[in-house]
């Protein structure tokens, strides 16, 4: 199986509590003025990767116990439902915990086509479209209409809400990378 990725991250602190691996999804139709990342919108953008070759980078992260959970963020995983449930299941597999952004409430995620199978395999979901009117950029929310969906009883609100806003990391070949829901902060 393939999933279309705009980029991934191997260890964030960013994107959920603790240290996470974080995959963000290309891909997404639901076209939100001011999104904060229209280079991931384009269906046929990013690149195809094997969810197996993902799966095995999760576990080697995992491997070395610098991470407790898997976020899938986007574009938006809830149109590659097939992709965000493999990922899912494999980070569950390893014993890592589970979050998504999804522009999609909840209750449209129960109704699309393996949207209830996605969120089997979630602890937390960060859910709605991104209203920048209503802009907040803090615990995980971009917007203020944004919820966070606790799916199991891993996490706390607080847990979660503790997130760092942003976070700046320097890849391997020197590249600056800015990830959080308030990245550019950091450009300031
Ligand atoms: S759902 Fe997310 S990625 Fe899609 S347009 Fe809205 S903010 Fe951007």
């Amino acid at each position: 199986m393939i999933a279309r990725i705009h980029g991934l991250e191997p260890r964030s602190r960013a994107n959920g509590p603790g240290a996470r691996f974080v995959v963000w999804m290309q891909g997404c139709t639901l076209g939100c003025p001011g999104c904060f990342n229209p280079g991931t919108h384009d269906a046929t953008g990013g690149r195809e990767v094997e969810i197996s070759e993902l799966a095995a980078q999760l576990a080697a992260a995992a491997a070395d116990g610098k991470i407790e959970g898997l976020s899938l963020s986007g574009g938006e995983p809830l149109q590659q439902p097939a992709a965000a449930l493999a990922l899912l299941e494999a980070a569950r597999a390893l014993g890592l915990s589970t979050l998504a952004f999804s522009g999609y409430t909840i209750e449209e995620i129960r109704a699309l086509p393996g949207g209830p199978g996605v969120l089997a395999q979630l602890d937390v979901l960060v859910d709605g479209r991104y209203v920048s009117g209503d802009r907040l950029a803090t615990g995980l929310r971009g917007s203020a209409n944004q919820r966070i969906q606790l799916l199991t009883p891993r996490y706390t609100l607080a847990d979660v809400e503790a997130t760092p806003i942003a976070e700046i990391r320097i890849s391997p070949t020197g590249e600056l990378v800015l990830t959080g829901v308030n990245p550019l902060k950091l450009k300031r």
